[in-house]
């Protein structure tokens, strides 16, 4: 997997879930599907009177979620901005071209009035795939975008007594000194962290 392949994968899903934070901290989510894509980038169509836009004005921190009927979850952690003023008018035709329901929404003229673009050239994409045994999951990034760790790790307190693999629904916990996650294969439960008897369980981020 990598993040290009993860880009096809939400091109291919269509509908996504962009969310964001409102001015009361209150989570706000809306699915969008005015998306033009490109190899290490996206671009999205919305309207400047609404509060999604607003929102992205105000601050531009976004999180867009797809789920693939394979059980794959890919998360795009980024921020997005504003097209340039003058790359508007052609990003909202491309997207205008692709997505032909479009123009039953804005006709004519009143998508340049109503709309706007936004791209994400910066992102940090996370890959979950629950289909497979054991589940496996990873972090790319595009463009200027930053890997964020999150998880357990285990640290030299280990004494090697075992629980933390015993408990583990993924036996992704090898033995060792100190004992090691497989990073790709952790679920996040937290059993591990649970169990261990000499704390030796860390979170991660
Ligand atoms: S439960 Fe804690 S001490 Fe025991 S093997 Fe796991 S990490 Fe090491
Ligand atoms: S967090 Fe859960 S899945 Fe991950 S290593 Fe610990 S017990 Fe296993």
């Amino acid at each position: 997997m990598d993040a290009q392949t993860c880009l096809k994968k939400l091109e291919y899903v269509g509908v996504l879930a962009f969310a964001t934070v409102d001015e009361n901290g209150a989570p706000q989510i809306r699915n969008i599907s005015a998306i033009h894509y490109e190899p290490e980038a996206m671009y999205f169509f919305t309207a400047k009177g609404k509060a999604f836009c607003k929102e992205l004005m105000a601050d531009g921190r976004v999180q867009v979620l797809g789920y693939t009927k394979y059980k794959e979850m890919i998360r795009l952690s980024a921020k997005a901005v504003p097209s340039p003023e003058t790359e508007q008018r052609t990003r909202i035709d491309t997207i205008f071209e692709e997505q032909p329901y479009l123009a039953n929404v804005y006709p004519g003229d009143t998508r340049y009035l109503a709309g706007i673009v936004f791209e994400i050239t910066d992102a940090e994409i996370e890959y979950f795939n629950l289909g497979v045994n054991p589940i496996f999951r990873e972090k790319y990034i595009i463009g200027n975008g930053q890997i964020t760790f999150k998880g357990y790790t285990i640290t030299d307190a280990c004494i090697g007594c075992g629980k933390c693999a015993k408990d583990c629904p993924q036996r992704c916990i090898v033995s060792g000194k100190p004992y090691q996650i497989q990073q790709e294969h952790c679920l996040h439960c937290g059993n591990c962290y649970a169990v261990c008897p000499t704390h030796a369980v860390e979170k991660r981020g």
